[in-house]
C-alpha cells in the first residue's frame, strides 16, 4: 500500500505535454450503439468537447491531454456541438463529454447553457459528466432547459473508501450518494464510472472492490455503471507501476465483473473495452473473449464463457 497520499504537485510533475486542441472544435466524435434504458438498443452519439482543463488532480486521470490551459470562449461550446452533429449520423441520445465537468463554470460557460439546450433538445438523453462535488440547482435548470432526460455520468471509481482517497478525487462515498440522492430527486438519471484495479490494489481485491462498487452504485439509485480497467498512460500512473504500485488488471477480472454484475438484473452495466486488448494474457482468444463482452454490453445478458485450449 501506498506510504502516503500522493499530492497534486507530484501528479502534476509527471505529467507530459497536452496535445494541441482547437476550442472551437471537438478533439474527437463518434456514434455507437448502446443498449437504453429502454431496454433496446439505440444509436447514442458522443462528442469529445474541447474546453478548459479540470481542476481536480485524480491520480489515474488523463482526460487533461486534450484541454486548454484557458477558459473557452462563449460560443466555443456551441460551434462544437454544432460542427459535431453536422458531421454524425442520426442518434437518438448524445453524450457531451468535457474530459471534466460539465456544470465546472470555468469549463462551460453558463452562458452557453441555452444555446446547447436548443442544440440538444431533439434527443432523447443528454449524457454529461460531473463530479458529486458539483450537483446542484444548475443540473436541474439544464435539464429544463433541454427539455428531454438529463443523465449525469459521475465517477464513483471504488466504494473502497481507503483506496477512493488515495485516488484524490476530493470526494467520499457519502458525497457520492447525496450527489445520487439530490439528482434522482430531481429526476436526472445517474451512471457511475467504476475502476477495475485501481493503483494499490491486488487482482483479486480489485475484482472484489469493483463488484462491490457497482452494487453500492445501484444502492445510490445509480441506474447504469461503466467499469473501466485502469491503465497507466499519465505519468504518474507509469511511476506507480514502476514501484509496484499498480498494476493493470487482467481481461479475465473484468469478464467476472461483467458476469457477476449483469446477473444481478439490477441495472445497465458496460465493460469498458477501449484498447482491451492490452489487458488480454492469451492471444488465442483474446479477440474471442473481447466480442464476448461487447455482445454483453449490447444485450446486457449473460452469454457461454469462451473457451480456450492456450489458457484453460
Ligand atoms: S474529476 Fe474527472 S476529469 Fe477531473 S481529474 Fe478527476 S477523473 Fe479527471
Ligand atoms: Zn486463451
Amino acid at each position: 500500500m501506498f506510504g502516503e497520499r500522493i499530492t497534486d504537485a507530484a501528479i502534476l510533475a509527471a505529467r507530459g505535454a497536452k496535445n494541441l486542441v482547437d476550442p472551437f472544435r471537438p478533439y474527437h466524435m463518434l456514434v455507437e450503439p448502446e443498449w437504453s434504458a429502454d431496454r433496446v438498443v439505440e444509436d447514442v452519439a458522443t462528442v469529445f468537447l474541447s474546453n478548459r482543463e479540470c481542476p481536480f488532480r485524480c491520480l489515474m486521470c488523463d482526460l487533461w491531454k486534450n484541454t486548454t490551459d484557458e477558459k473557452v470562449p462563449v460560443g466555443a461550446i456551441s460551434e462544437q456541438i454544432r460542427f459535431a452533429l453536422d458531421q454524425l449520423p442520426v442518434a437518438q441520445h448524445i453524450k457531451l463529454y468535457n474530459s471534466g465537468n460539465f456544470f465546472d463554470a470555468q469549463a462551460i460557460p453558463r452562458d452557453e447553457f441555452q444555446s446547447i439546450a436548443q442544440l440538444v433538445a431533439g434527443f432523447r438523453t443528454v449524457i454529461v459528466e460531473n463530479h458529486p462535488k458539483l450537483c446542484g440547482s444548475a443540473c436541474v435548470e439544464f435539464q429544463q432547459m433541454c427539455g428531454t432526460q438529463l443523465e449525469i455520468a459521475m465517477g464513483l471509481e471504488t466504494s473502497h473508501e481507503p483506496t477512493l482517497s488515495l485516488l484524490n478525487k476530493q470526494m467520499t462515498t457519502d458525497d457520492f450518494a447525496r450527489a445520487c440522492e439530490f439528482l434522482c430527486a430531481n429526476d436526472i438519471r445517474v451512471r457511475a464510472f467504476v475502476l477495475l484495479r485501481p493503483p494499490g490494489t491486488s487482482e483479486i481485491e480489485g475484482v472484489e472492490r469493483a463488484i462491490e462498487s457497482v452494487r453500492f452504485a445501484f444502492n445510490c439509485g445509480v441506474q447504469c455503471c461503466a467499469v473501466i480497467p485502469v491503465r497507466a498512460g499519465n505519468g504518474i500512473m507509469e511511476q506507480l507501476q514502476v514501484d509496484e504500485l499498480f498494476s493493470p488488471p487482467t481481461l479475465t477480472s473484468l469478464e467476472c465483473v461483467l458476469d457477476e454484475t449483469l446477473s444481478w438484473n439490477r441495472g445497465r452495466v458496460f465493460a469498458d473495452l477501449w484498447d482491451a486488448k492490452q489487458f488480454a494474457n492469451c492471444l488465442n482468444c483474446v479477440d474471442e473473449r473481447i466480442q464476448r463482452l461487447h455482445q454483453q454490453n449490447l444485450k446486457q445478458a449473460l452469454l457461454p464463457e469462451v473457451c480456450c485450449t492456450h489458457c484453460l
